[in-house]
């Protein structure tokens, strides 16, 4: 069964409650509280709600009518919808052959099957609303549901909401840029866990407000954000940098950022690719630099998605320092590097005490496109993780081996590690080039050379199958 979600205006709304049951005074509750008119008809339905404790007194509640009788057909008239919680079945079918006549929609308490719509769960928060509904299939899933929303919007949220409906013209005038508004919006909302928000004063909460606004000026707004999206799972995205995403204005991204990743920012940001391709080399490092302080300048959220953590092998530094030549503001969002989630993946203990005293992360390729020098990096006890070392690996594997480390080392190789279309290799160094190639293996890759790799889950659940055979 589907559903297509919406929300009505409740005021405008008249509707009937038929039966005298306890369902029926607990929609009766919910309709109240949503400040629906509601005609109850049941023959106790009077006393079943003043059983409840919800009062009905028509001149506190002129809203609400009770009918002390069995539905009419003629009830019927005016209603725009009709929620059926009694108990007798004649009753029922009664009223749902007159609501389908009069094409009345309606809702059969614990009948979704034949009801023509269900009340989704609720949140409020101020004016707020979050309905949703897992349209009967999952209620565990609704109940954890609502506890993670309950937990990630504080209660605030309502009070600043309210407050920025209020407000919305006076902050227009205070702060006119768009982008600068809904950064200052944005901003109040990351806070809402302080106290200053908590005062259910209107008066007060819209003074503090107001005041905060006026502190702002839409030059002060525009901000480079360098953010690590991880190895490619956009499940290993830290919280912060999930925030920015969809905070962002623009999103500039290359081609190792994942999909998946690309998807979480906010919709109508601007997207900018700025990849390189095998032999092209996209706008340049100095073409992104120019994008990302023109974006600050005018005042925006510029958001970089680098692959893993920033500051690992991804060119961060030069972007700093652009950002700090233009005088714009930067700030840093870690990321989980490409080495931290292919370890996780294969389980590799980069540093296990028995094996290990070192991790040195190299790149495989320098800046004049010559290859490291792996004098010192190389020798026992220590773990050498190699990024972008896939097309220079038959030159690792000499100079490596060149340097002493023994050719049956082991190691493992990474493919799109996190990623859908994930492969892992294993081998020993005097292999290297030659397990790239016999598997064409591809970048994004990494290579993991050291002890550590042979308590890899894959090898060391391989042996011991082979010791159960
Ligand atoms: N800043 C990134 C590294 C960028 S350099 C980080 O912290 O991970 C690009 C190199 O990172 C690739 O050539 C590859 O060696 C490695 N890499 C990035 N994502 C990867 C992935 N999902 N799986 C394996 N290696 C990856």
């Amino acid at each position: 069964m589907s559903y297509f979600p919406l929300f009505l205006k409740s005021g405008k709304q008249s509707v009937l409650l038929v039966g005298d049951t306890v369902a029926a005074t607990a929609k009766l509750r919910l309709l109240m509280e949503a400040g629906v008119a509601v005609t109850m008809v049941g023959e106790k339905a009077g006393a079943s709600i003043r059983r409840a404790g919800v009062s009905v007194d028509s001149v506190s509640e002129p809203r609400i009518k009770t009918i002390n009788r069995p539905f009419h057909e003629a009830d019927l008239m005016g209603k725009s919808l009709v929620y059926i919680a009694s108990d007798d079945q004649s009753e029922i079918d009664r009223v749902v052959t007159w609501s389908r006549l009069k094409k009345v929609p309606l809702n059969i308490v614990d009948n979704p099957a034949e009801s023509d719509f269900i009340t989704p769960a609720m949140l409020e928060r101020g004016p707020v609303r979050i309905a949703f509904s897992t349209g009967g299939n999952a209620p565990v899933f609704a109940r954890r549901l609502r506890a993670a929303l309950e937990s990630a919007l504080p209660k605030n949220l309502g009070y600043i909401a309210a407050s920025a409906g209020r407000l919305r013209h006076k902050i227009k005038s205070i702060i006119p840029s768009d982008t600068a508004r809904r950064g200052f919006w944005d901003s109040l909302f990351d806070r809402a866990h302080e106290a200053a928000f908590t005062e259910s004063d209107t008066d007060v909460l819209d003074a503090h407000i107001t005041n905060l606004a006026a502190k702002i000026t839409s030059s002060n707004t525009g901000l480079i954000q360098l953010v690590g999206a991880g190895p490619g799972d956009p499940e290993l995205l830290t919280l912060k940098a999930h925030r920015a995403l969809q905070q962002a204005d623009i999103v500039i991204y290359d081609k190792l950022v994942s999909g998946d990743v690309i998807a979480l920012a906010r919709r109508d940001a601007e997207f900018i690719y700025v990849g390189k391709s095998k032999g092209d080399h996209g706008i340049g490092q100095d073409g992104i630099n120019a994008l990302l302080i023109k974006g600050a300048c005018e005042g925006k959220r510029v958001v970089r998605l680098k692959a893993g953590d920033p500051m690992v092998f991804g060119r961060a530094g030069e972007e700093i320092d652009a950002a700090r030549a233009a005088g714009v503001k930067v700030d840093i969002i870690p990321g989980i590097t490409a080495l931290a989630g292919v370890s996780a993946a294969t389980q590799i203990p980069l540093t296990h005490r028995d094996h290990a005293q070192a991790l040195t992360l190299v790149t495989g390729q320098l800046k004049d496109g010559d290859i490291q020098d792996f004098a010192g990096l190389a020798s026992k006890g220590r773990t050498l993780a190699i990024y972008m070392g896939l097309t220079t690996a038959a030159d690792i594997e000499s100079k490596l081996l060149a340097h002493g480390l023994p050719s049956d080392l082991p190691l493992a190789i990474v493919e799109n590690g996190t990623r859908t279309g994930e492969r892992r290799f294993y081998g020993t160094l005097a292999g290297l080039a030659q397990l790239v190639e016999s598997n064409r293996i591809q970048s994004p890759g990494i290579i993991i050379i050291g002890e550590v790799v042979a308590l890899a889950a894959d090898l060391v659940l391989d042996d011991v199958l082979k010791l159960a055979v």
